[in-house]
């Protein structure tokens, strides 16, 4: 597709952050590209606009900016995946292991149904780590997760199975 190329340069590498040794993938600068950014959801709502998705779920924080559109385009509900403490109602959560120790994934109880067909969104993916705690989380409540899709995919990392 004609669109990734652009999509691709629109996005900023910023060595060494947050430490020594990361080459950082910053998606703000796609975020300024008018069209690259519209092109990127596009990209998405062709995909999914017919896969009968009723929940896209949005991981924290860059989740939180393609998700929305994406939902909206393709008429489903948004549910963000969030940081632990971070929201007011009840919630159930996920342990995962980082690189160096682990995190914590919440959703409100009540904010998806058994049934639900899923999309997971975020920006990247490294190992797969924050996917695949997202999708246990949506699993665990009776969720059929139809796919996981970001912007950027590290290659020199491999998806944990
Ligand atoms: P994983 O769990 O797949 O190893 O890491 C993916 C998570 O880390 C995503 O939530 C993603 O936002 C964040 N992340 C890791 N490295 C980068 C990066 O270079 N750029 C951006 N934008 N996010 C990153």
């Amino acid at each position: 597709d004609s669109r990734l190329e652009s999509i691709s340069s629109a996005i900023r590498v910023i060595p060494d952050f947050p430490k020594p040794g990361i080459m950082f993938q910053d998606i703000t600068t796609l975020l300024l590209d008018t069209k690259a950014f519209k092109d990127t959801i596009d990209l998405f709502v062709e995909r999914y606009r017919d896969k009968n998705i009723s929940v896209v779920a949005g991981i924290e924080a860059r989740g939180f900016i393609f998700g929305p559109p994406i939902a909206l385009a393709i008429g489903a509900k948004f549910v963000p995946m969030r940081k632990p403490n971070k929201l007011p109602g009840e919630v159930i959560s996920e342990e995962y292991s980082l690189e160096y120790g682990t995190d914590k994934m919440e959703m409100h109880v009540g904010a998806v149904q058994p049934g639900d067909r899923a999309l997971i969104i975020d920006d990247l993916i490294a190992t797969g780590g924050t996917l695949g705690a997202a999708i246990k989380l949506l699993e665990r409540v009776g969720v059929h997760v139809v796919e996981c899709a970001c912007v950027i995919e590290l290659p020199e990392l491999k998806v944990q199975p």
